[in-house]
């Protein structure tokens, strides 16, 4: 159980991060929600979360693609409930091109975003860690942090490059208690999948949910998709004792993706 730690989750409006604000606030955590969305909708999920799991939970704002708002939003944290416990590095975006057309604004946006946001939120939060003896960095990389698909140049690199920066802390903290470990999923029926899902089918000419199953059918042999639930029960067991030893490693939830 996680009574009386703080967790801030990145990109905790939506998908997976959502998921993953769910399980930790039902094990007791307060939490830091972040994320953009309507504020009507982000307010009444504050509220919703705070009410069903009986913890404190706050919203953030900061846009990940800018290291000043990273930093605001740790001391915002740490201002609010004394600590930083564990940080949830989820937030993320896509693009797809080909290299030859990948505009670069869009290269440097996702690389800031799937990437440095991490560096900075740890370069923040880690000070905090040491002081406590204990902390819980858990990146979400992606199978696509282990292997590659065409189209994805920014998202791979970013992603393969959370593994290394997961590798780097977890080696940086070996002897404190504090962790850092990447979970990497397969696909997750999220907004970011269901716009791919959707390009597909009307790329291909056929039904979303014929562009599901071949999505599906690519590159997860489950055919399943996992589930934001899911995705927050592996991070949740990341924070628990019995991880205590558990050290840079990249945890896949990937229906069978990456044993290809
Ligand atoms: P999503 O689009 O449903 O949610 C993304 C979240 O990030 C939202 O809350 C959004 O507001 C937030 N966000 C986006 N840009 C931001 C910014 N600049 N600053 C702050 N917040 C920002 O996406 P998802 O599918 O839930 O993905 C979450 C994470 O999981 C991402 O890192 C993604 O790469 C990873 N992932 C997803 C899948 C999948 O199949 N859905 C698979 C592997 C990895």
């Amino acid at each position: 159980m996680l009574n009386g730690k703080t967790a801030l989750v990145t990109g905790a409006t939506s998908g997976i991060g959502l998921g993953i604000a769910q399980t930790l606030a039902a094990q007791g955590a307060n939490l830091v929600i972040n994320g953009f969305g309507e504020p009507a909708a982000i307010e009444a999920l504050t509220k919703e979360l705070a009410q069903r799991h009986g913890v404190d939970v706050v919203h953030s704002g900061a846009d990940m693609a800018r290291p000043a708002d990273v930093e605001a939003m740790v001391a915002q944290c740490v201002e609010r409930f004394g600590s930083i416990d564990i940080a949830v590095n989820n937030a993320g975006i896509q693009y797809v091109s080909p290299i030859e057309d990948f505009p670069t604004e869009q290269w440097d946006r996702v690389l800031a975003i799937d990437l440095s946001a991490a560096f900075h939120l740890m370069r923040v939060a880690l000070p905090h860690m040491r002081t406590r003896g204990w902390g819980r960095i858990v990146n979400i990389a992606s199978a696509h942090g282990l292997v590659a698909s065409t189209t994805k140049a920014a998202y791979v690199a970013a992603k393969h490059g959370l593994i290394g920066l997961t590798k780097v802390a977890a080696l940086e903290t070996a002897t404190t208690g504090i962790t850092c470990n990447a979970v990497c999923p397969g696909w997750v029926l999220t907004p970011l999948v269901q716009k791919q899902i959707d390009e597909g089918a009307l790329r291909d000419g056929v039904s979303v949910d014929e562009a599901k199953a071949r999505l599906l059918a690519a590159k997860q042999p489950s055919l399943e998709f996992a589930t934001p639930e899911q995705i927050g029960g592996v991070v949740a067991f990341l924070c628990s004792p019995a991880a205590d030893q558990i050290r840079g490693a990249t945890l896949s939830v990937d229906g069978g993706w990456t044993a290809q």
